[in-house]
């Protein structure tokens, strides 16, 4: 049904929408890549080694050892490993700012290409339980009328064959914008942003979380911390943009 409803949309997206790449408007770009022709997709830069093995923060330089950075020594980290498909730059940035912010639901193509690229391969040489969005509050939600990490939790859980859940975890606390926090405010305005819905039990679980950027990790650390707490084995996380 699902999708059904996905090449429906497709179909009436095409209809509607010229198949020029909705970046640029220069060049063709069909739906199936969420309308992101050939030469914008070469300002997206992967997430290649070296990176951080816990936070996933690209690192410069030829570091052939695994290593943890910085910021991490620093925090207390609930999740195993954090990993994303591409930089938060260029492209990448424009199509999910589009996505979010102004309902440009036709980039969600071009997102999940990205996410499932990297996320597919490695997850399903792993063990996985449950795929999990990171929710948004119940009033961001009737706002915004979707919620874009399980649009992209969605797609990743097809593609991987792990089951999606989205009824673990919600957001309890209404949290003002990150945008303009430093990483320690970050982390004090996430705390306890998140909780394990009433009646949930959790016994040993591994979970993969699934957002559309990871920045410091303040999000995703107080979902895999609520998941922790309630009683998940393991939690590991994954994006489709990585700041740095
Ligand atoms: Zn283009
Ligand atoms: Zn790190």
């Amino acid at each position: 049904m699902k999708a059904l409803l996905q090449s429906t949309l497709s179909t009436t997206l095409g209809l509607f929408y010229p198949e020029v790449c909705a970046l640029c408007q220069d060049e063709p770009a069909a739906a199936e890549g969420g309308f992101v022709g050939t030469k914008c997709r070469q300002f997206v830069q992967l997430v290649r080694p070296p990176f951080c093995q816990r936070c996933g923060l690209p690192f410069q330089g030829d570091l052939t050892t695994s290593f943890e950075c910085n910021n991490c020594h620093d925090m207390e980290l609930f999740f195993t490993y954090a990993r994303a498909a591409a930089v938060a730059k260029t492209v990448v940035l424009d199509a999910i700012h589009h996505f979010k912010y102004s309902r440009a639901l036709w980039f969600e193509n071009f997102l999940a290409g990205l996410l499932l690229g990297e996320a597919v391969p490695v997850l399903r040489g792993q063990n996985w339980n449950f795929i999990v969005p990171v929710p948004l509050h119940p009033l961001k939600q009737r706002e915004r009328e979707f919620n874009q990490a399980e649009f992209l939790a969605g797609q990743l859980s097809r593609a991987a064959r792990v089951p999606l859940n989205t009824k673990l975890l919600r957001r309890v606390k209404v949290t003002v914008t990150q945008t303009l926090l430093r990483r320690d405010q970050r982390a004090v305005n996430m705390r306890g942003a998140f909780a394990i819905r009433d009646g949930v039990k959790l016994n040993g679980e591994k979970i993969v979380l699934v957002d559309d950027v990871f920045t410091t990790g303040a999000t995703t650390n107080d979902c895999a911390r609520a998941l922790r707490v309630a009683g998940a084995g393991e939690v590991c996380v994954w994006t489709v943009a990585r700041g740095l």
